[in-house]
């Protein structure tokens, strides 16, 4: 069972769990973007079935009428396997949603799987239109250029200022580059795209910046945050009218999701002890 402190960020081990947040944050006005826990396979069996936890999923979700989606990882469905299993999986699951008229996310994990990752989007975007969107990180140099391809892409791309320490060959690694890196990224989507565009960040300063952009180009947006962080604003900002989903995990790998959390920032850590120690 997963404790209290941990169901701040983790909706649940089970699916019903993980519906039954989903209702919830609905009744906000907060779509939710569903995602089980689980990474890094290699042996392809374990690929397999977080690929068939995934297609189930769909059909929970297209049953329940709920406002939710998915996000996979590519090392869940197959990446650290080969890239044509993790491609197998990844269209495989698309082509399902598409058919249910639901959405898949792919998250992006470190530099080494950007090429591969971004090479099955294109095509699985081009084959199955605005039913799939892709992760893609400011803090890596080459993600203007990345924009710049992607831009016609008939998918969605969500923002991220990316989350894996990198080297400084390929990365910028200062907060104040990456986040000038972010902005410049943004306003580079919003000059290049008229939909499509999700921004998945905390920063109230890159969310009003969104916001002035989708004015000054008439295009829509979407935010996107994790849950258990800024939980309040999540809500505020549906109650002001902008689209807003939450990036939810659940299932029963939560232990090291949990810590992540914990550790990104000294507020959480405090909360966590706190909670310990019953203060
Ligand atoms: P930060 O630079 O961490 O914080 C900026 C400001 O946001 C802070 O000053 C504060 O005002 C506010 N803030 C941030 N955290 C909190 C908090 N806990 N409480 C209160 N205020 C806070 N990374 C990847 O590499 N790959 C992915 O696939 C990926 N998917 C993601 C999906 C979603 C929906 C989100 C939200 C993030 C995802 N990330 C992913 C993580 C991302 O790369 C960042 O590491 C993470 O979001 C932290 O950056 P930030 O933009 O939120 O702002």
């Amino acid at each position: 069972m997963i404790p209290p402190i941990a169901r701040r960020f983790v909706a649940g081990e089970s699916v019903p769990e993980a519906l039954e947040h989903a209702r919830a944050r609905n009744e906000d006005g907060v779509a939710v973007i569903l995602n089980l826990l689980g990474e890094h396979y290699d042996d392809p069996a374990d690929a397999r079935a977080d690929t068939d936890a995934y297609l189930a999923l769909l059909e929970d979700i297209a049953d329940s009428g709920l406002d939710a989606c998915i996000s996979v990882k590519p090392s869940q469905i197959g990446l650290d396997v080969s890239d044509d299993l993790f491609e197998e999986h990844y269209r495989e699951i698309v082509a399902r949603a598409h058919e249910l008229d639901a959405f898949v996310w792919c998250d992006m994990e470190d530099a080494d799987t950007t090429d591969a990752t971004l090479d099955a989007f294109e095509s699985i975007a081009a084959e199955y239109p605005w039913s799939v969107g892709q992760c893609v990180q400011s803090n890596l140099k080459r993600t203007r250029e990345d924009l710049d391809r992607l831009g016609d892409v008939p998918g969605k791309l969500r923002l991220v200022k990316g989350a894996y320490d990198e080297p400084k060959s390929i990365a910028y690694t200062e907060k104040s580059r990456v986040n000038e890196a972010y902005r410049d990224d943004l306003r580079f989507l919003f000059e290049r795209r008229d939909r499509g565009i999700a921004v998945g960040s905390h920063d109230p300063g890159m969310i009003a910046l969104a916001d002035r952009l989708a004015r000054e180009h008439g295009t829509d947006y979407e935010v996107q945050m994790l849950m258990g962080v800024r939980d309040a604003a999540q809500r505020d900002l549906a109650a002001q009218g902008v689209d807003v989903a939450q990036y939810a995990p659940y299932g029963t790998k939560w232990l090291s999701y949990f810590y992540r959390r914990v550790r990104e920032r000294r507020q959480n850590l405090t909360f966590a002890l706190r909670a310990v120690v019953g203060r």
